[in-house]
């Protein structure tokens, strides 16, 4: 899973990838993952790895990993080539969400870029780079699909919905906030707007808002009513705070953390956000070697899901040994869990659940 991480100059992105890139997973665990200076992977928070280690005492935990890149230099008048605006907007399109940094501080020594901070303001510039960028391409589409419509009367309902689509943007809103059904989605998905990608938006606070969630600080109620307009989502951090988080050991971390009347870190709270708002769950498996945890999307079969640890799984799937984690820790042990029937054989339609342990028998 890749995220990208956009926003105007000077509210906090490189702070936030900074903390990020600290707080980094080991990359040589992930060879999937790109590893250039703008990315920054990072493990997804597993409490039941740790558990699992122990149960099968196992060497080590390898948690699964999201990649976060960050794509500076978006500026008013990207969409036109301002500043190096194409290529920033390039790399948006390889993302699989996008997560818009918004500044909700006040800093007299910290400049913003058009003379004050207003969040919505902030939001509407970047967007709207975004929704120009989205019409360029809808018009050459839409050039392309009526010529080619001429000779395929089936294309005109496909001519239609593009039209719909740009009609939205040329109103100022975003692809997101547009209802589709299956089908089209399908389409839309393939299209790879900029504007139709899932997107949190972190609205970067003092320190001292953020104990509240950003309940006193009305820009961020402001962000709050914008995103749920369109979908979107709200994480409120504090880049600064999160990049003295990412200096600290584990157990330092949970104590700085609970002085600041705080449960998790916006970085986890982030991770979390991402993995719900593009229907994400874990699977783990299990052996004395390691504890792994692996991401798929909802609805995942066996498998697909074995496919993701290696393509040989999945072509010479036999069936899932597979137990429910909280089912493994409360009998304890996988023999234990066994005796009681607590480890189902599932096939190769079953569809995968969040927390599942699976031992996957294949043919080679
Ligand atoms: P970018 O241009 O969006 O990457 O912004 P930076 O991360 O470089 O931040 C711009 C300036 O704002 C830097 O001087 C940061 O130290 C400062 N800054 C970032 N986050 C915070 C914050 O949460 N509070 C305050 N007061 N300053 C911040």
């Amino acid at each position: 899973m890749k995220l990208g991480i956009v926003g105007l100059p000077n509210v906090g992105k490189s702070t936030l990838f900074n903390a990020i890139t600290q707080a980094g997973a080991e990359s040589a665990n992930y060879p999937f993952c790109t590893i250039e200076p703008n990315v920054g992977v990072v493990a997804v928070p597993d409490e039941r790895l740790h558990k699992l280690k122990e149960i099968y005492n196992s060497e080590k935990i390898v948690p699964t990993a999201i990649e976060f890149c960050d794509i500076a230099g978006l500026v008013r008048g990207a969409s036109k080539g301002e500043g190096l605006g194409n290529k920033f907007l390039s790399h948006i399109r390889e993302v699989e969400s996008i997560i818009h940094v918004v500044r909700c501080f006040e800093d007299p020594n910290v400049v913003h870029v058009d003379g004050s901070v207003d969040p919505l303001r902030d939001v509407e510039t970047i967007n709207l780079e975004l929704i120009f960028s989205d019409i360029e391409v809808l018009e050459r589409r839409i050039q392309k699909t009526q010529k080619a419509a001429k000779a395929d009367k089936s294309l005109l309902s496909e001519l239609d919905l593009l039209n719909k689509i740009k009609e939205t943007l040329e109103d100022n809103k975003c692809v997101r906030t547009m209802e589709f059904t299956d089908d089209e989605k399908a389409f839309v998905k393939q299209l790879n707007l900029l504007t139709s990608k899932p997107v949190i938006y972190a609205t970067n606070v003092s320190e001292d808002d953020l104990a509240n969630d950003g309940a006193d600080n009305p820009m961020v109620e402001k962000v709050r009513e914008f995103a749920s307009s369109e979908n979107a989502q709200v994480v409120v951090i504090c880049a600064q705070i999160e990049a003295e988080i990412a200096e600290l050991e584990e157990d330092e971390k949970k104590e700085f953390l609970s002085d600041l009347g705080l449960v998790e870190s916006g970085l986890d709270k982030l991770i979390k956000a991402s993995y719900s708002l593009l229907g994400l769950i874990s699977f783990l498996t299990a052996g004395p070697k390691e504890i792994r945890a692996w991401t798929i999307k909802r609805g995942t079969k066996a498998p697909q899901a074995g496919g993701k640890i290696h393509s040989d799984i999945e072509r010479g799937f036999i069936r899932a040994e597979t137990i429910a984690y909280e089912d493994l820790v409360n009998v304890g042990t996988m023999n234990a869990a066994k005796e009681k029937g607590l480890v189902r054989l599932e096939g190769k339609d079953y569809e995968v659940k969040d927390g599942d342990v699976i031992l996957f028998r294949f043919n080679v």
